[in-house]
């Protein structure tokens, strides 16, 4: 987006106005964090806004600053409705496909008249918005919302609210800033971020030492059925609805359980199944090394997509038909997966 455009927007905002604010369905860290940034700072600036959710966000982010404003279009789906219709300005925040917010939320929103913005950082966007902040070079989009908020020159509303919501987005998108994603501007942000008043230490507590004793459990059972496929450097894992009753699991107690089958040697691509009896699909979380391109592999054959080396897809056939079908396309990718 160029310097005009962000002039354009500036000049939008300069009248207070309705603004709704949407992250993907099952938001994580980045989707929310950055929703409650730019909520906290768009009021402060004396707009109305809100965020409205396709669905709830996991226990680990629930002390995220005014994440109890949050309203979820699942569960109050009057109120989101009529926020959405009454909006004057949404912001579609971290995807860039109205799809991701599930169909009965993108049809809403495609009705809706008015004027949509979208940040985001996911590959192959979309075009559906009057204004679009896409960039794929950046590691998160909680980072894209303090340039966003830079380049309107409002740096001065920073506040420690905003900031710790936009590191906790950073953190968990860059896995606690290791992926080649982070770069030296990352790390520039961080620093602000941590001047204004984020609490690093206490972020990444509140974030990773949230653990229950059943999800280490939970852990314990998927990692006993990690299969490692040496010939195509892959390696995966699944977890079933019995495993999930067994542990009493709750949304967002499996994530990161697909960076395990990353982290053994020479493995360029992991992948984790996730048997969803609500949805009716298998879930997937895909994660690779290097140039093996995870956001082609969902596209192609699994109906999703993300990023290069972190996507996630689907499946509407059982858990023994979806690995199948993995196992069957791996061969195609052999050399990429060597490499
Ligand atoms: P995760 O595996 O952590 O759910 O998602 C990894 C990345 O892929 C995230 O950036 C997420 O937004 C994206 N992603 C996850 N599932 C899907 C999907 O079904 N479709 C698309 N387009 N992106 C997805
Ligand atoms: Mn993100």
């Amino acid at each position: 987006m160029n310097n005009e455009t962000f002039d354009t927007l500036k000049q939008l905002l300069s009248q207070p106005k309705k603004i709704v604010i949407v992250p993907h369905q099952n938001p994580d860290g980045d989707a929310m964090g950055s929703t409650l940034a730019l909520n906290i700072f768009l009021n402060k600036l004396g707009h109305a806004a809100a965020v409205v959710s396709p669905n709830d966000y996991p226990k680990f982010l629930k002390w995220l600053p005014q994440s109890d404003g949050v309203v979820f279009f699942d569960k109050d789906n009057s109120k989101a409705n009529i926020l959405i219709n009454e909006a004057e300005m949404v912001f579609i925040l971290d995807f860039n496909a109205l799809h991701r917010t599930g169909d009965a939320m993108a049809t809403v929103l495609e009705n809706c008249k008015a004027t949509f913005v979208m940040i985001d950082h996911h590959q192959q966007p979309d075009v559906f918005t009057d204004f679009m902040y896409s960039d794929v070079s950046i590691c998160a989009t909680s980072q894209m919302v303090y340039h966003f908020i830079e380049r309107l020159d409002y740096l001065d509303k920073m506040d420690a609210a905003i900031a710790t919501c936009l590191y906790t987005g950073i953190m968990t998108d860059t896995g606690s800033f290791k992926y080649k994603s982070t770069t030296s501007t990352t790390h520039r942000v961080v620093a602000e971020l941590i001047d204004c008043g984020a609490d690093n230490s206490d972020v990444h507590s509140q974030v990773y030492d949230n653990n229950s004793y059943h999800q280490l459990q939970l852990l314990g059972s998927v990692l006993k059925n990690l299969k490692v496929l040496p010939e195509y450097n892959t390696a995966y894992m699944y977890l079933t609805e019995a495993d999930k009753d067994t542990y009493n699991f709750k949304k967002g107690d499996s994530e990161g359980f697909v960076n395990y089958c990353l982290s053994i040697e020479n493995i360029n691509l992991a992948a984790i199944f996730i048997e969803d009896k609500v949805q009716g699909i298998i879930k997937m979380s895909l994660r690779s090394k290097g140039d093996f391109s995870v956001n082609d592999f969902a596209r192609n054959h699994f109906n999703g997509g993300g990023h290069i080396n972190a996507a996630g897809g689907r499946s509407d056939v059982d858990l023994k038909a979806t690995i199948k079908k993995f196992l069957s396309v791996l061969p195609q990718y052999k050399n990429d997966l060597n490499k």
